[in-house]
């Protein structure tokens, strides 16, 4: 393992070429460590419009070939990026601080995997026949799609390697062509990406790489040569871009935040799952979009269901993210750290309380943070109902399963849930009435790449993953003959 491994790229990737950022610079610093581990810079606005018109110009050559072309052109690209599966893989724990036990899958495992299942997609024929129609004459309908254009791929911080091939790998096999800007705060994998892609040999232009801060976000998202704006992010920056993207008429994917609910019916068996469900809203500093969070317990269970959660806390092991015994990383920077940490101090100043905790001394070095779960909380407690992207858990009980259901709803986010249920049909009969985009009975599996991700209210609008995914860089063409 290349544990100190942090890819040299520092070019961006315009139309195929290594390009000098000549835009802002910044430090990129580990956040398990604090060290500076590379400095970049970013691109300035010349270089969006030139990444943009790279984009614009490649475009009509990719739409233009074939399915089984494309296909064979992201399967080079899914080859190229497995042959540095270790440098990837090093290149994320290093610069997101996620734990090397949960990125090796996690990070880099299941995006290449789901980069695999578009490639294949990319040579499905989606042609629809509609058959006959009568008024006023005779015709016959097929619909056929076209691609959408040129795609602007802004990604949040959390998972650089997942999120982008999400979006840039539908797009790619939709015939969209691609402008990817990663976070500031984790650019590196993701220049390198840019570097892997002309290895792969993508034709020139159609997967550009810049980076930047805000400033270069919004000359993109708002870029009039950009057709379709996909983000994923905060929700009040996923506001920000529809606003942005509003101007030219863009179309937006949004995949944000979430307050994912964790509910446990009456009658479960709590010894089998309390453990590994707060192992699991905790994973990656609890920096995760869909995070179960908000865990809704029955009261008949609320007493044993503390009890057998405890020895979660005992196995969670804050600090360095490359000791494999490590669950827990740090937050990727002090400010956030910082609101963290307000959203605990502020619970116990309303009246709330820390139930379980981690209590170990913390690294010298490093934006850790000790997991908490909070309870005797107010359903409408800030804790409660906003997102708060690290290791802190709320917890509520409940009198039934409407009330449960209610208060999981009861919220402005419809990203994920999960169910505990002491039979599937009662968890499928709750799961029918949650307005969340995924729900999981009984901890469910991992992300499907054939299964849509994403959520309504503040957490978003359109869905990412399979033919959903692909069809939101898709319009659909509807072609009408007279018989
Ligand atoms: P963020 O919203 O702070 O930043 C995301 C990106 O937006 C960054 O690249 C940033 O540079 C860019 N940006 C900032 N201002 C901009 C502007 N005005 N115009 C254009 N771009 C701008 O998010 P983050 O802190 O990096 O990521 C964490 C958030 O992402 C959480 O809310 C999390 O839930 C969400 N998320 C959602 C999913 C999902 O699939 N639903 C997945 C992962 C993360």
């Amino acid at each position: 393992m290349e544990r100190d491994f942090v890819p040299d790229v520092r070019t961006l990737t315009i139309g195929n070429k290594p390009v000098e950022p000549a835009g802002e610079r910044w430090d990129v610093v580990n956040p398990a460590t604090e060290e500076v581990i590379a400095t970049v810079g970013g691109a300035s606005a010349d270089q969006v419009d030139q990444a943009v018109r790279a984009a614009r110009d490649a475009f009509d050559g990719w739409a233009a070939l074939s399915g089984e072309e494309r296909s064979a052109a992201i399967h080079r690209l899914a080859d190229v990026l497995e042959s540095r599966t270790e440098q990837l893989l090093a290149s994320i724990v290093n610069e997101v601080g996620t734990p090397v036990s949960l990125a090796e899958f996690m990070q880099v495992k299941m995006g290449l995997g789901h980069l695999r299942w578009q490639a294949d997609a990319a040579k499905k024929d989606r042609t629809q026949h509609l058959g006959g129609y009568d008024v006023p004459v005779p015709t016959m309908s097929d619909v056929t799609h076209y691609p959408v254009g040129v795609v602007a791929a802004i990604t949040g911080y959390n998972y650089p390697l997942n999120l982008a091939i999400f979006k840039f790998g539908a797009a790619l096999a939709a015939g969209c062509t691609v402008v990817l800007l990663p976070s500031p705060r984790t650019p590196l994998t993701t220049l390198f990406f840019g570097d892997l892609s002309r290895e792969a040999g993508l034709p020139d232009g159609v997967f550009n790489v810049i980076i930047g801060g805000a400033d270069v976000g919004q000359r993109l998202s708002s870029h009039p040569g950009v057709d379709k704006v996909s983000f994923t992010g905060s929700d009040a920056v996923g506001a920000k871009i529809m606003e942005q993207a509003a101007a030219n008429l863009s179309g937006v994917t949004l995949e944000l935040g979430g307050k994912s609910a964790n509910i446990v019916l009456p009658g479960c068996d709590v010894e089998d799952f309390a453990v590994e469900m707060h192992l699991r809203w905790s994973r990656n500093g609890g920096q995760g979009c869909a995070a179960l969070a908000r865990l809704l317990v029955h009261e008949s269970l609320y007493d044993r269901f503390l009890e057998a959660g405890a020895a979660a806390f005992d196995q969670m092991k804050v600090g360095d993210p490359w000791d494999p015994a490590t669950n827990i990383g740090p937050m990727i920077r002090p400010d956030h750290r910082e609101r963290v940490q307000g959203f605990i101090d502020g619970s116990l100043a309303d009246g709330g309380e820390v139930l379980l905790s981690v209590d170990d001394p913390l690294p010298d070095k490093g934006y850790f943070i000790n997991p908490v779960l909070l309870g005797g909380l107010p359903h409408t407690a800030r804790a409660v109902q906003q997102e708060i992207f690290g290791p802190v858990a709320v917890i509520l009980p409940f009198r039934d399963t409407d009330e449960a259901i209610r208060l999981a709803n009861d919220t402005a986010f419809g990203l994920a849930a999960n169910v505990w249920a002491p039979d599937l049909a009662e968890g499928r009969r709750v799961a029918e009435r949650l307005r969340a985009g995924t729900v999981w009975i009984n901890g469910g599996g991992a992300m499907r790449p054939d299964a849509p991700f994403g959520g309504s209210g503040r957490s978003g609008i359109g869905r990412e993953i399979g033919e959903w995914g692909i069809h939101e860089y898709l319009e659909p063409r509807h072609i009408q003959w007279r018989v």
